[in-house]
């Protein structure tokens, strides 16, 4: 019924399992939105595939997209760029599609920012520890650099205030259910149905 797309930004801290949960949001629900696919400088990690994880690029290459004004937001993670192609997500937008963007907290902020009736969400690790826990089942953090990242994840479960929804991500099942019940709240929300009554109504 709104015209327009609705942009959810699903960010959390690092190690809390976004990219698990929004690729089962994807698998689920994937025909009731579109995912915005991230631009990086990161080099793919096996089975990843160009154009469909992300599209790979140089340094040279995103800086460039940067100055010519070409991403919605962008950060620098672990010495890479990451970042959101502004026009896919115009465009999704404009034709009435909602945009789902699974970024960094830093990201976020800059998108909440721009998009004032964006929704975000923030996943949330059950507890620090199993936080703690998921990092270190990685494998490929020596103990300095768990700590560091343990300092991290608390500035940025800091950072949740300027989100309007935390689902924790005790299952990931459950995260999506509860994902979704969200998104389908949001599209309730008078302010964005509003515009088409008025039409209707002949305003
Ligand atoms: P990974 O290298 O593991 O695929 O991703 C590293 C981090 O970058 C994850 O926290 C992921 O959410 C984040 N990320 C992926 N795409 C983007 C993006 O377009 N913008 C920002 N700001 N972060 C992103």
């Amino acid at each position: 019924m709104s015209e327009k797309g609705m942009l959810i930004v699903l960010s959390g801290p690092s190690g809390v399992g976004k990219g698990t949960v929004r690729q089962a949001m994807v698998k689920k629900y994937g025909q009731q939105f579109k995912y915005s696919i991230s631009m990086t400088t990161r080099k793919p990690r096996a089975r990843e595939v160009n154009g469909s994880d992300y599209f790979f690029v140089t340094k040279d290459e995103f800086e460039n997209e940067i100055a010519n004004g070409g991403m919605l937001e962008y950060a620098q993670y672990v010495d890479n760029y990451y970042g959101t192609p502004l026009k896919y997500v115009n465009q999704m937008l404009d034709e009435g599609q909602d945009v789902l963007l699974e970024i960094e907290v830093n990201g976020a902020m800059q998108v909440r920012s721009k998009v004032s009736d964006g929704v975000f969400i923030f996943l949330a690790p059950p507890d620090l520890h199993s936080l703690q826990q998921r990092i270190e089942k990685r494998g490929t953090d020596d103990s300095a650099t768990i700590q560091k990242r343990m300092i991290k994840a608390r500035e940025e479960i800091n950072l949740m205030t300027n989100y309007d929804y935390v689902v924790v991500n005790d299952k990931v099942d459950s995260a999506v259910q509860r994902i979704e019940q969200i998104i389908g709240s949001e599209h309730l929300r008078v302010a964005r149905v509003l515009g088409s009554y008025q039409k209707m109504l002949g305003d």
